[in-house]
C-alpha cells in the first residue's frame, strides 16, 4: 500500500501508481485519472483505450462512461479534486484506492496552493519592501514588473498613474509584445489611445475589470472610445488605490489570442497584487511627493534663506559703508596731515577689501604732474612725482572711470614703476565737486587677492566719500604748512629780531666804533652812581670829561679812517690810565667821559687826569704820519652839597674841559667854585647879550686897519666886536663869543656887525674917507652857514648901503669848513657870485689849511698871529710863513699877516714879501670915531723909510 511519504509524490506519479494497482487487481480495460489544475482539468494518468473515456469536463457535466464502466469523483471535504473513470469491472478496492488518491490529490493541491500562496506572499512582501527601499519610480517599476512576472504572465502589462493635477493619466510603465510603443505620457486624455482609454474608463468605474476581445470592441463602440491598436483577446485591469481609498492610477494586463488566457485564480491574484502594487506605488508616490514637497519647501526655505542672507549681507554692507562713512568723516576731521588722513583711510580700506598695497595719486593740473601723497607697497618704497605717462593711474585719470585689471584681463600691462607687476590692480577716480583730483588704487602681487566688481564698488564708495575730505585735508594741510612756514618765519624773525634787539641794545648803549659805552649808557651809569652816592651805598666818584684837541682837523686832513683810528686809539689810551672798575664812555665826536669811583679828594682825580693828558703827548701814527692829538680834560668831583642832579656833574665837567680849551688846550681843569660862579656869570651874560642885540648902543664895531707892507698904504679894516656892557664895562669878544656860539646868538651878532660895518663903510664913502680900493673885513662865524637866507640878506644889505660888493671881505675860520664842508662850499660859491670877497682867517693853525685853499675859492689868506708872534724867535715859524707866502703867490691870493706888534716883525714880513699887515704895531682895534686917520696916512710915508 501507499505510505504517507507517498502522499508527497507528484499527483501524476500517484495517479500512475493508483492505476497500476487497479490493473493488477481487476480486469479493467481502460481507466484514466483527472486532476484539477486551477480552474481546468488535467489528465494525470491513464491506460487502455483511455481516449474513449469521457474527459473530466464531460464527467463534471454529468456524462458517464457507459454501462461497462464507471466514474468516481475524487473528493475530499466535498471538494472535487479529480475524477477516476474506468471501463470494466470495478474491483472491491476501488473505493479505497480512490479515497487514497483523493487524499493524495488533496495533499498535492494543498501543496500547490501552499507554494502558490507562499510565492504570492513573498512577492507581495517584496513589493512592499520595494516601496520601502526608497528607489525612484523609474527604477521601481521595472522591478515591480519582474516581481509580478513571478505570479503570472505579465508580457503585456502597464501601470497608469494620475498626474499631479489628478485628472490626466500617464503611463510610467508599459510593455506590450505586439505594440512596444507605450501610450504617450503627454497625451493622457483617455480618448487618445485605446489602452489609455480603457484604463481611464476602468478608473471611472472604480472597480477591477476583466474584458474579452469582443467586449472591448463593444465597449469602445458604446463609449465612443478608440480601440487599442492591437486588439487583445483578454484585458484585465484594477484601480490602484492608496491607503485612504483614493485612486492613484490603474494596473492593466492583457493577452492576445495566441496566448493562454489567465485562469480565474490568476485573475484573483492579479486583483490581489494590484492592491499591494497600489499601496506600494502610493508609498513611493507619496514619498516622491513628499520628497518633492520637502525639496520644494527646502528650496523655498533655501530661497528665503538666501534672500535673508542677501538682505543681511546688504544690511551689513550698508552698515559697513555707513560705518566707513562715519570713519572717513572722523578721519577727515581729526587728521592734521594729509598723510595721517590717508594712512587712516588705508587702514579703513583694509577692513573692507584686500588692500595690502594701496596708493593715492593726485594730479597737479597746473604743473601737469602726478604726485603720490600716499603709497604703501610691498615692493615700492615711495613714488616720486612724475609727468603723466602710460600707467594704469593715467588710464584712470584719462577716462575718469574705474579700472579693474586682473590676470585674465586683456589689458596690456603698462610699464609701472617698481618692476614687480601686480597680479591684480584696481583703481578708481577721486572726485571733489566734479573735479578729478586723482586716483585711489589697490594692487595685489600674488594670486591670493584678485579684485572683483564688489571690491570696485567698495573702492568707489570710499573714493566718492573722500574727495571732499581729501580736498579739505589738503587745504588744511597747506594751511598748516603755511602756518608752519609762518611760524618758522616768525621764529626766525624773532630770533633775528632778538639778535638785532640784542645788537640794538648793545648799539643803543655802545659806540659802534670804539665799542665803548655811549652817551646813553654813560648817562645811566652816571645816574646810578649818583643815586648810590646819595643813598650812601655807593662810592664818591669823579667825572672826567675829555675832548681831543683839533680832532676835526685830523679827520678832515687825513680822512675819516684816520679819524676813526685816532678815536679808537684815544679810547685805548684813556682806558690804560684807568682802573678796571672805572667807567669809560665815548659821548660822541671826540668827547669821552669817565666815572672814577672811590674818589675822596681832588688829588686822586688830578693824578689820573694828568696821566691821561700825558698819555696823549705821544704821537699817534696815522696814515704813516705822526699826529699829535692832545686832550683837554675837565674834572668834577661828586658833591652832594653842591649838586642836585647827576646831569649837573656832566655839565660842569664839560665846562671845566671847555675852560681847559680856553686856556690853550692840552691839560685839565678841576671844576671849582670859581668856575661855577663864572658859569653862572656866563648864563647871565647870555641873557644880557640877547638884550644888547636888541639895541644899538652896547655892541660896538671896532676897526683895525690893514697896511700894505710894501707901501705903508691903508688897504682896509677888520671889523671886531666890542661889548660896551652897562655894568661890566667894555668886554672883549674872547669872553662872550664862546657863549654866543654856544647859545646860537652868534648869527644875530654877526648880522648885527655886518649891518653896522656896511653902514659905516657907506658913511666913510660918503665922507670921502675911503675909496673902492679899501677892503672892509667882517668876521663870519661858521654857524651862519646853516642860515639859508644869509647870502640873500647880505646881498640885500649891500644894495641897501649901495656898496660895491668887492669892498666886503668875509673872514671865515677853518672850523667852518671842517664842520660842514659841503654847506660851506655852497654858501661860499653863492657869496662869490654875489661879488663879495672871502678871506681864510687864522691860516696855519690847522692841518688841513692847504687842502682848503685848493678846494674853496678864497681871495685872501690871513696868517695866524701865532706864527707872526714867533717869527723873530722860532726858525720854524719863519719857514712856515715863507711856505704860506709861496703858496699864496702860487694861488694868486692876497695875504694879510695878523698880530704884527713889532718893527722886527714888520721888517721880516716885508722882507718875506707878505702883502698886507695887521696888528697893534699899526693900530689897535678902535671905534670908528676913534680911528686916527692921520696916523694911518703916515705909514704910507714912513714904512718905505723904515725898510
Ligand atoms: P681874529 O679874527 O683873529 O681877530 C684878531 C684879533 O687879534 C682881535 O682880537 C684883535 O684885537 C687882535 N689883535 C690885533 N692886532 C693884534 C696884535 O698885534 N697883537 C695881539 N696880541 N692881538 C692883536 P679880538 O678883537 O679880541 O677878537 C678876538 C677874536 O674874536 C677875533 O679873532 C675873531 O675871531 C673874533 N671876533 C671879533 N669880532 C667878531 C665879530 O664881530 N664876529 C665874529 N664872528 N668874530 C669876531
Ligand atoms: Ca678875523
Ligand atoms: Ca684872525
Amino acid at each position: 500500500m501507499m505510505s504517507t511519504a507517498e502522499y508527497l509524490e507528484d499527483p501524476a506519479q500517484a495517479a500512475e501508481r493508483a492505476l497500476a494497482l487497479l490493473r493488477r487487481e481487476s480486469g479493467l480495460s481502460a481507466a484514466a485519472i483527472w486532476g484539477a489544475s486551477g480552474a481546468t482539468w488535467q489528465k494525470l494518468a491513464g491506460f487502455g483505450a483511455a481516449e474513449g473515456l469521457p474527459s473530466a469536463e464531460l464527467l463534471v457535466g454529468g456524462r458517464l462512461p457507459g454501462p461497462d464502466g464507471g466514474a468516481l469523483a475524487l473528493r475530499m471535504a466535498d471538494k472535487a479534486l479529480g475524477w477516476l473513470v474506468w471501463r470494466g469491472r470495478a474491483p472491491a478496492s476501488l473505493a479505497d484506492i480512490a479515497a487514497l488518491l483523493a487524499g493524495h490529490l488533496h495533499c498535492a493541491a494543498l501543496r500547490e496552493e501552499h507554494s502558490a500562496a507562499r510565492r504570492v506572499n513573498e512577492t507581495m512582501l517584496e513589493i512592499s519592501l520595494l516601496a520601502g527601499e526608497g528607489a525612484s519610480l523609474e527604477r521601481l517599476l521595472p522591478r515591480l514588473h519582474r516581481l509580478m512576472s513571478r505570479l503570472m504572465d505579465v508580457g503585456n502589462f502597464s501601470i497608469a498613474l494620475y498626474g499631479d493635477d489628478g485628472a490626466t493619466l500617464h503611463f510610467p510603465f508599459y510593455v506590450d509584445r505586439r505594440d512596444p510603443a507605450p501610450p504617450s505620457p503627454q497625451a493622457m486624455l483617455p480618448l487618445d489611445d485605446g489602452h489609455a482609454a480603457l484604463a481611464a474608463w476602468l478608473l471611472r468605474g472604480g472597480k477591477p475589470m476583466v474584458l474579452s476581445g469582443e467586449r472591448i470592441v463593444e465597449l469602445c463602440r458604446q463609449e465612443g472610445m478608440p480601440q487599442p491598436a492591437a486588439l487583445p483577446a483578454f484585458w484585465m485591469g484594477a484601480p490602484l488605490a492608496n491607503a485612504a481609498g483614493g485612486f492613484i492610477g490603474a494596473v492593466t494586463l492583457h493577452t492576445y489570442e495566441d496566448q493562454p488566457a489567465l485562469t480565474s485564480s490568476e485573475q484573483l491574484l492579479f486583483m490581489f497584487a494590484a492592491r499591494h502594487v497600489g499601496f506600494a506605488l502610493d508609498r513611493v508616490l507619496y514619498r516622491g511627493r513628499l520628497e518633492r514637497q520637502v525639496w520644494l519647501r527646502t528650496s523655498e526655505l533655501e530661497g528665503a534663506n538666501a534672500r535673508l542672507r542677501a538682505e543681511v549681507a546688504s544690511r551689513k554692507r550698508t552698515e559697513k559703508f555707513q560705518n566707513a562713512l562715519f570713519r572717513i568723516a572722523e578721519l577727515s576731521n581729526s587728521s592734521l596731515s594729509l598723510e595721517a588722513f590717508l594712512s587712516g583711510l588705508h587702514r579703513l580700506l583694509s577692513e573692507m577689501v584686500s588692500a595690502r598695497n594701496c596708493l593715492v595719486a593726485l594730479y597737479d593740473k597746473v604743473n601737469d604732474r602726478i604726485t603720490f601723497p600716499y603709497c604703501a607697497d610691498e615692493y615700492v618704497e615711495a613714488l616720486h612725482p612724475r609727468k603723466p605717462g602710460k600707467g594704469y593711474i593715467e588710464q584712470v585719470l584719462h577716462s575718469g572711470r574705474p579700472l579693474l585689471v586682473d590676470p585674465y584681463s586683456q589689458l596690456a600691462a603698462p610699464d609701472e614703476e617698481g618692476g614687480v607687476r601686480p597680479q591684480s590692480w584696481l583703481g578708481v577716480p577721486l572726485y571733489c565737486d566734479h573735479e578729478l583730483l586723482g586716483v585711489l588704487a589697490v594692487q595685489s602681487y600674488d594670486g591670493e587677492a584678485s579684485y572683483n566688481f564688489r571690491d570696485q564698488e567698495v573702492l568707489e564708495f570710499v573714493a566718492n566719500n573722500i574727495g571732499a575730505a581729501l580736498a579739505r585735508v589738503r587745504a588744511l594741510e597747506s594751511l598748516q604748512q603755511a602756518y608752519a612756514e609762518l611760524e618758522q618765519r616768525v621764529r626766525e624773525r624773532t630770533s633775528e629780531l632778538d639778535a638785532v634787539n640784542a645788537q640794538l641794545e648793545f648799539d643803543s648803549l655802545h659806540d659802534p666804533l670804539t665799542k665803548l659805552p655811549n652817551r646813553n649808557y654813560f648817562a645811566k651809569a652816571l645816574r646810578r652812581a649818583w643815586d648810590g652816592y646819595l643813598a650812601g651805598s655807593g662810592d664818591r666818584f669823579a667825572l672826567l670829561f675829555i675832548d681831543l684837541d683839533r680832532f676835526k682837523l685830523v679827520n678832515d686832513t687825513l680822512g675819516h679812517l684816520a679819524g676813526d683810528h685816532l678815536l679808537f686809539e684815544a679810547g685805548a689810551r684813556i682806558r690804560s690810565c684807568l682802573r678796571h672798575y672805572d667807567f669809560l664812555a665815548r659821548l660822541g665826536g671826540d668827547e669821552f667821559a669817565v666815572l672814577m669811583f672811590g674818589m675822596d679828594g681832588t688829588e686822586d682825580c688830578e693824578l689820573i687826569a694828568r696821566r691821561i693828558v700825558s698819555e696823549f703827548e705821544r704821537p699817534v701814527i696815522l696814515a704813516g704820519r705822526e699826529v699829535f692829538s692832545t686832550a683837554s680834560v675837565g674834572v668834577v668831583l661828586a658833591d652832594r652839597d653842591h649838586y642836585h642832579k647827576a646831569d649837573e656833574l656832566l655839565r660842569d665837567a664839560d665846562h671845566a674841559m671847555y675852560c681847559t680849551k680856553q686856556q690853550g688846550r692840552q691839560g685839565y681843569t678841576l671844576f671849582s667854585h670859581q668856575l661855577r660862579i663864572d658859569q653862572a656869570d656866563q648864563l647871565a651874560l647870555e641873557s644880557e647879550l640877547r638884550r644888547a642885540l636888541e639895541e644899538d648902543s652896547q655892541l660896538l664895531p671896532y676897526y683895525q686897519p690893514f697896511i700894505e707892507a710894501a707901501t705903508g698904504r691903508l688897504t682896509g679894516f677888520e671889523t671886531l666886536v666890542r661889548w660896551q656892557h652897562p655894568q661890566r664895562g667894555l668886554i672883549s669878544p674872547a669872553l662872550f663869543l664862546p657863549m654866543a656860539e654856544e647859545s646860537g646868538l652868534i648869527t644875530r651878532l654877526d648880522r648885527y656887525m655886518l649891518n653896522a660895518a656896511c653902514a659905516q663903510l657907506q658913511a666913510w664913502r660918503a665922507e670921502g674917507r675911503v675909496g673902492e680900493n679899501i677892503a672892509l673885513h667882517i668876521n663870519l662865524s661858521s654857524a651862519n652857514f646853516h642860515d639859508p637866507d644869509l647870502v640873500g640878506w647880505i646881498g640885500e644889505r649891500i644894495a641897501h648901503y649901495q656898496l660895491p660888493p668887492s669892498m666886503l671881505h668875509l673872514e671865515i675860520t677853518e672850523s667852518a669848513l671842517i664842520d660842514q664842508p659841503d654847506t660851506a662850499a655852497t654858501v661860499m660859491q653863492a657869496l662869490h657870485e654875489l661879488g663879495v670877497k672871502l678871506a681864510l682867517d687864522d691860516f696855519g693853525t690847522g692841518y688841513s689849511a692847504l687842502s682848503y685853499l685848493h678846494r674853496y675859492r678864497f681871495d685872501v689868506l690871513k696868517i695866524d698871529q701865532s706864527f707872526v708872534f714867533d717869527l723873530d724867535r722860532k726858525e720854524e715859524s719863519v719857514a712856515i710863513v715863507r711856505a704860506i707866502l709861496a703858496l699864496a703867490k702860487a694861488l694868486d691870493l692876497d695875504v694879510v699877516a695878523e698880530g704884527v706888534e713889532t718893527a722886527a716883525q714888520l721888517a721880516m714880513l716885508r722882507e718875506m714879501g707878505c702883502g698886507k699887515l695887521q696888528g697893534f704895531y699899526f693900530a689897535a682895534p678902535a671905534p670908528a670915531r676913534g680911528i686916527d686917520w692921520e696916523r694911518l696916512a703916515r705909514f704910507e710915508r714912513d714904512i718905505p723909510c723904515a725898510a
